[in-house]
């Protein structure tokens, strides 16, 4: 240090001075001298004045002690950093400064023995008491015969420094110790780090991600216009947080909640990217377990009361937009409180569970079943087209509890009591229908038997009705009740029959003539309509043997066939029906309707050629009824299409049904089918439909649908239009 030197050159030069004076000749000068040695002090005062500002002017404090560690010297850096001033702290020992008072100093002029000096750590007290971290380097002092005199220490304050360090050890803790899985991604969204987490969740390694892109671990849920959303807001927000569905390194997919974030630079460029995940398969379980619980009767892991709110809700806004009908069957089981209360809720527990399977396993998917409580179940039908239909199916209910339940050895009989309410015509709202349903529930209860029961009096009586007529008409057919009429079937260009359809009647013993509108649809449901169509087909094509035996030109008779019909066994009974008559297969037509072309169209088309190849024809009745399409017609055989009655009845007023008929009969001739018009009761109707180009009509402006004699007698006779 120049200062110090020039220091030890003062006192050297005033030393040698006051040898001089001390000398016999330097007595004599001592006045020189001693203005001289003046000289030299007030040159060494200017020196240490300057060392001493220069020491003050360091930004570092500056402290000297005693080797015994007192204080000697305390520049103005020391007073910044400690607050005390010079006169508070010299002569002072060291110790006062220290925050920890057991500071290991052991050693401590050892080390200046062996190096000279050391660099250390430490935390030091201000006088305002606040402890601080500064760096302080001590040095040994020595006289001028090179023995330690005292120690310099400089001190600077390392606060923010250590707690930079301190927050970065911090940080590195965390993000290998956080249970969240992170990534760290530069500008180019290549990974350059990872935590264990990540390791863990994804089950890649560091080494393994390091270098690729995130899009490693995405299991492809998502689409592009999902990700760029997700970048949109990054950008914007310099955030996104949601869930994302990743892949793990072994291929399992999992939902993951993943928050991506973005660092920039000082100058505002993306300088990295991070993104901070967990593996949510577990909360989404427990989400999904809480909803079940929230929705799901426990026992029965059916929909419990709120959720068959919620759903008979939605159902009837749905049922409101599309004019549907709906009905709700409350069920409260017979015999189940005894079981219960002798056998113990264990087994109560189990019937209840079986009770609910038999239910569900004997309705349809989009049937719901529900269990209110206790003992109380209830159905709702969506979208039934008939309210009797609602009977049947508590029927089906009913007849699932007679089979008995065996639970712990004891064999268990229950049954139902079922109230049923149908919308619209009991009510509008969930909770009205649910209320009705319970009350009729309660009059089938009072019957003292297993049963169901209607709210309203008048689907009571229908139902009743409806009873009746199913098993009169089992008898029928043995009893020889059955009678087919005759509509004749016309060609328009000449005028004359060319066939007649089969209608079949019920000449009821006290009931009188029934129309098939009364009873096909019970048959239809009961299926007993198969075996009124068995004796239709053999009627008709008895009588159509007949009538040929005796002579007539040959008449296509229709029958009528319904959907249940339409088996696979079909095709062989008909042939064999024309074989045991020895009739001609030209004489006889099927008529089938739309519907039954709906379903299985593959199998359908195989049995439509079937009896194609038998060298019967095929016509398509009521159509335009139904959602047949052009190109969809196009692949069945066949030969006719009737346009149903509802749209000839507008003709020639109503333009639309006018643009309906035009359309059918131009569709038809495209496809190369003939077309006949049924119901025709006015000359005007046939002048339009002549006009169309139809082939063929039927109607009351003929003749309406009569006996097999007058059908007859028209035949001989040649009756003709006109
Ligand atoms: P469908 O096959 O469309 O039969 C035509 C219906 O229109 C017949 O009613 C017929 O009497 C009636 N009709 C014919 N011309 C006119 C007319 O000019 N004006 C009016 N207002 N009506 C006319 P029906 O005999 O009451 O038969 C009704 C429905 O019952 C038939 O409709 C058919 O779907 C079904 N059906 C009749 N017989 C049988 C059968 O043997 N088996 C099956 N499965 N269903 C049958
Ligand atoms: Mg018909
Ligand atoms: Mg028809």
């Amino acid at each position: 240090m120049a200062d110090g030197n020039s220091g030890k050159a003062d006192l050297d030069r005033i030393e040698a001075l006051c040898r001089e004076i001390l000398t016999e000749e330097g007595r004599q000068r001592a006045g020189d001298i001693a203005a001289r040695i003046l000289d030299e002090v007030a040159g060494a005062r200017e020196h240490l004045h300057k060392q001493t500002q220069i020491i003050d002017q360091i930004h570092e404090s500056v402290i000297t002690m005693d080797l015994d560690g007192y204080i000697t010297s305390w520049n103005r850096g020391a007073e910044r950093l400690f607050g005390y001033a010079a006169a508070e702290a010299i002569g002072r020992h060291i110790l006062f400064l220290y925050a920890d008072p057991d500071e290991d100093d052991e050693g401590f002029q050892d080390v200046f023995l062996e190096h000279g000096g050391r660099e250390l750590e430490v935390r030091r007290r201000r006088k305002s008491g606040e402890v601080f971290w500064a760096s302080l380097q001590l040095s040994l002092v020595r006289d001028p015969d090179g023995y330690p005199a005292g120690i310099i220490g400089y001190l600077t304050d390392i606060t923010a420094r250590i707690e930079a360090q301190e927050n970065q050890r911090l940080h590195a803790r965390i993000f290998e110790h956080t249970d969240q899985g992170i990534l760290i991604t530069d500008a180019e969204q290549v990974i350059v780090s990872v935590n264990q987490a990540f390791t863990r969740i994804t089950g890649y390694s560091a080494e393994e991600a390091v270098g690729k892109t995130p899009r490693l671990m995405r299991a492809g849920q998502e689409d592009q216009d999902f990700f760029a959303e997700v970048w949109r807001h990054i950008h914007d927000g310099g955030r996104w947080q949601g869930e994302i569905w990743e892949r793990r390194k072994n291929g399992e997919a999992y939902p993951a909640w993943v928050s991506i974030g973005i660092v920039k630079n000082a100058r505002g460029d993306v300088a990295n990217y991070f993104s901070i995940f967990s593996d949510i398969t577990e909360r989404k379980e427990s989400e999904e377990r809480i909803r079940h619980l929230a929705y799901y009767d426990a026992l029965t892991e059916l929909p419990n009361r709120t959720l068959f709110y919620k759903l008979v809700d939605q159902a009837l806004t749905e049922a409101r937009r599309n004019r549907l009908h709906g009905a709700l069957l409350f069920i409260d089981l017979n015999r189940f409180k005894p079981i219960n209360d002798t056998l113990g809720h264990g087994v109560g527990d189990r019937l209840l569970q079986q009770i609910g399977y038999r239910f569900r396993e004997v309705l349809r998917t989009e049937d719901l079943v529900a269990r209110l409580g206790g003992d109380e179940f209830v159905v709702a039908l969506f979208d039934i087209t008939m309210r009797e239909h609602a009977g049947l199916v508590a029927q089906k209910l009913l007849s699932a509890l007679d089979a008995p339940f065996f639970i712990d050895g004891h064999e268990l009989k229950v049954g139902a009591a079922i109230g049923i309410s149908v919308y619209p015509q009991d009510g509008f709202d969930t909770e009205t229908l649910l209320r009705l349903a319970d009350i009729a529930m309660y009059r089938a209860k009072q019957t003292g038997q297993d049963g169901h029961a209607f709210y309203s009096h008048e689907m009571n009586q229908r139902a009743l009705d409806r009873l009746q007529t199913e098993s009169a008409l089992r008898h029928a057919i043995e009893r020889n009740e059955l009678l087919l009429h005759y509509q004749p079937k016309v060609d328009i260009a000449s005028g004359r029959i060319v066939g007649a359809e089969a209608l079949v009647r019920w000449r009821h013993p006290e009931r009188g003539m029934i129309p098939p509108g009364d009873f096909v649809p019970v048959a239809e449901e009961t299926g007993l309509v198969v075996r009124i169509s068995a004796w239709v087909l053999e009627e008709a094509v008895r009588q159509a043997k007949a009538w040929r035996d005796a002579g007539l030109p040959t008449t296509k008779i229709a029958i009528n066939l319904s959907a249940r019909d339409f088996s696979s066994a079909l095709p062989q009974r008909v042939g064999d029906t024309l074989k045991n008559h020895g009739l001609e297969p030209d004489w006889l037509e099927l008529e089938i309707t739309e519907s039954m072309l709906m379903h299985n169209t593959e199998r359908v088309i195989a049995m439509m050629d079937e009896l194609a190849a038998l060298g019967v024809t095929l016509a398509l009745d009521d159509f335009g009824t139904g959602y047949s399409s052009l190109s969809y017609l196009k692949r069945f055989p066949i030969d006719t299409l009737k346009i149903d009655r509802s749209f000839v009845t507008g003709i020639p007023a109503d333009l639309n049904d006018c643009a309906i008929a035009g359309a059918i009969a131009s569709m038809a001739k495209r496809l190369g089918h003939k077309v006949i018009a049924e119901g025709v009761e006015s000359e005007n109707q046939l002048a339009f439909l002549r006009s169309l180009g139809c082939d063929e009509f039927q109607g009351y402006l003929f003749a309406p649908p009569v006996p097999p004699q007058d059908f007859e007698a028209m035949l001989r006779e040649d009756k003709r239009l006109g």
